[in-house]
């Protein structure tokens, strides 16, 4: 845990750092850049709620993506201090249940757009006739009830070319992402997206507490 001596500033002010809203995590008290935050308001019923996406409107409190800060921040009971109506319940495990639900939501999207641009590669046969033919994949995902004989030969095809594989999805899930009823594995080849689902998996490797 680190002071940073913020000059008496309150949790809700954000402050400006060049052209980058600063905010102060509620778990270690540092500052960040808001965008490596996650944002949690309140709903109108005075619950907490995790707004990954910082859509929501109203006052926002924030921590870093990361468990320690959130069970740090509940401990401390930081949330009841940050909003005027303190919130009704705070359950750490509620609020990381729900961020991991979120980050998903968001590697599926973002898998969604490489779907639409053309930038996944969705079966099996096509992702291992890829790498055959020195497809350029950048990230690999297996269905989590696929065949472990099958995955295992994709693991084989993608280690060979220095491309990590996740599973986190079943393939119904994947399926519905690439226009098919089933899909076992997609490859990404956008390098831009594959970067951006990357970030989301670091993500949820912190509040999963694998990291
Ligand atoms: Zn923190």
């Amino acid at each position: 845990m680190t002071e940073t001596g913020n000059g008496g500033r309150d949790n809700s002010g954000g402050v400006r750092s060049g052209s980058r809203v600063m905010r102060t995590c509620l778990g270690c008290r540092g500052t960040f850049s808001q965008d490596q935050l996650v944002r949690y308001v309140l709903s109108p019923d005075g619950d907490l709620l995790v707004d990954y996406r910082g859509k929501l409107p109203g006052r926002g409190a924030y921590t870093c993506i990361h468990r320690d800060c959130i069970r740090q921040a509940v401990q401390r009971r930081q949330f009841q201090r940050s909003f005027r109506t303190p919130p009704r319940e705070v359950d750490g495990n509620h609020l990381i249940a729900s961020l991991e639900e979120q980050i998903l939501k968001r590697i599926l999207a973002l898998l969604g757009m490489a779907r639409k641009s053309s930038c996944a590669v969705s079966g099996t046969q096509a992702v291992v006739c890829g790498f055959e033919g020195g497809e350029q994949f950048r990230i690999v995902f297996l269905a989590s009830d696929m065949s472990s004989d099958i995955a295992d030969k994709v693991r084989y095809k993608a280690g060979l070319a220095g491309v990590s594989c996740y599973s986190f999805f079943d393939k119904g899930t994947m399926g519905r992402i690439t226009g098919k009823s089933e899909s076992s594995v997609v490859g990404v080849r956008n390098l831009p997206l594959a970067e951006a689902i990357r970030i989301e998996l670091l993500r949820l490797e912190q509040i999963s507490g694998e990291s």
